[in-house]
């Protein structure tokens, strides 16, 4: 049998250590544009490469992912993050989990994933063709033809397509493999870019650029609440929220508990990564932005937060307003919404009426940005690609064209950060394998 897995990226070389490991006598070609393999691997986690998860548990896993959650449930059952982890490990590669349960290579060096398989193929027998461009696949009876760009050919039995997203395109990944899919009979969903910063209107943002909280609630508002199939609230940690987010406010529609940053465009981290994610598919411009407002105190309510500050103004009641409310919030946030909301901060804070107390509150427990865009070209992963219903879960084997397989994130599966990217294409990658040498 002739093998030819085209993107040597995380999913196509999982599946090619797979197929060495458990089908020695497969031919195997595994085939990658690049002068090198899993170019995107080795920049990930910004260069650490943050492999998989340190959550155990699978359901909780499978919620990670905004699309393509119960597809993945097979391959994710038989390879999953432990696994995934053991992996590695057994690969010469020690791993560690950080506190916010990602989990990277203890050297903090991605080159040293991408490392292990090509440790694997140095001592096994694979062409891996660098530098080779797959430019059509076709099938013509049994055969899969592959012609590269450079005018080579090639025929193989099986086909693994592990050709990535189309994000991040310097990388390599730039969505041939859509092209090819769809040539061989596959629909491939709507595409949209997915894991990205937030543009937005206001330009204050700025002014605090670096400032981040460590627990916050993003919400968005759909702008077609009825086409919006995310309705709900996420924490980053897998828990249920705290409150119910869509229960009690109706029309807020997204919702997404974690950390994040102020930068100098607008907002940034985790939460803010996996809101995009739910709103991938809204359009947002500067002619149709994306209301979001940010709740900094999500475990209190509005009448705790109000609390907690008449209770400083009645300790410290000759210490400015600015100061008290520096008391709850960074000095220079704390500044920005004296200003937003136009209120004197120098004035002792005994001073300030109950009604303008409340106004901070209210602006701190929903700060509201209008997001204008998203850094193009900066997003993590593309959401959309291979129609699954169009693919075997138990194998990765189409169901139209037997002998194609697929790994990765050139399926329409996109998940949160955290290392559930890069665990959706070790698992996908892992099963394809396995299917094969079982062929
Ligand atoms: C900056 C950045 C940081 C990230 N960090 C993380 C992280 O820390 N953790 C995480 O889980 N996820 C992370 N991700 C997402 C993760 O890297 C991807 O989801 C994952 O690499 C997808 O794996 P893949 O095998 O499907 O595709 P890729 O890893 O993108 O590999 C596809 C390969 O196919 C090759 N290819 C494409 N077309 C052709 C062709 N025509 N002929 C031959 N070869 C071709 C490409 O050159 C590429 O090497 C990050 C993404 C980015 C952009």
């Amino acid at each position: 049998m002739r093998v030819g897995i085209v993107g040597g990226g995380a999913a196509g070389l999982m599946a090619a250590a797979t197929i060495l490991e458990t089908a020695p006598q497969a031919e195997l070609f595994l085939i990658e544009r690049n002068e090198g393999l899993g170019k995107k691997v080795i920049i990930s986690g910004g260069g650490r490469c943050n492999v998989t998860t340190g959550i155990q548990d699978v359901r909780t896993v499978l919620t990670k992912y905004p699309r393509g959650g119960k597809f993945l449930s097979k391959a994710m059952y038989h390879f999953p993050p432990g696994e995934v982890y053991a992996w590695f490990e057994s690969h010469g590669v020690p791993l560690k989990v950080e506190n916010d349960l990602r989990v990277f290579p203890e050297s903090n060096n991605g080159r040293d994933i991408v490392g292990v398989f090509e440790n694997v193929f140095a001592t096994s027998n694979v062409h891996v063709l660098l530098n080779h461009a797959v430019e059509t696949i076709q099938k013509v009876g049994d055969v899969f033809e592959l012609q590269f760009r450079n005018g080579d050919k090639l025929e193989v039995d099986v086909v693994v397509l592990t050709t990535g997203g189309q994000a991040y395109r310097q990388t390599g990944s730039v969505g041939d493999g859509y092209a090819f899919a769809s040539s061989l009979g596959h629909t491939i969903t709507k595409l949209a870019p997915s894991l990205n910063a937030f543009y937005t209107r206001e330009l204050w943002t700025a002014v605090i650029s670096g400032l981040s909280f460590q627990k916050a609630e993003i919400r968005a508002r759909a702008h077609n609440p009825s086409k919006s199939p995310l309705l709900r609230g996420e924490t980053s940690d897998g828990r249920t929220p705290s409150r119910s987010t869509t229960g009690e406010r109706a029309g807020v529609g997204y919702s997404f508990t974690g950390p994040f940053i102020f930068t100098h465009k607008g907002v940034s981290g985790p939460a803010v990564f996996a809101l995009s994610a739910q709103v991938a598919f809204e359009e947002y411009d500067p002619k149709t932005p994306l209301s979001i407002e940010i709740d900094l105190f999500p475990d209190e309510s509005t009448e705790e937060v109000a609390q907690r500050i008449e209770k400083l103004i009645s300790t410290v009641g000759k210490k400015s307003f600015l100061n008290v409310v520096a008391m709850v919030v960074p000095k220079s946030l704390a500044e920005i919404v004296l200003f937003e909301l136009n209120i004197n901060g120098s004035l002792h804070s005994a001073e300030i009426g109950k009604k303008d107390v409340l106004r901070c509150v209210a602006w701190f427990k929903g700060i509201p940005l209008t997001v204008v865009g998203r850094g193009s070209g900066d997003e993590f992963v593309t959401a959309g690609g291979v129609e699954l219903s169009e693919v075997d879960p138990k194998t990765m084997e189409s169901t139209i064209c037997p002998g194609l397989y697929f790994g990765g994130e050139v399926l329409d599966i996109d998940g949160y950060t955290g290392g559930f990217n890069l665990q959706a294409s070790w698992a996908t990658g892992r099963l394809a394998g396995e299917s094969i040498a079982a062929r």
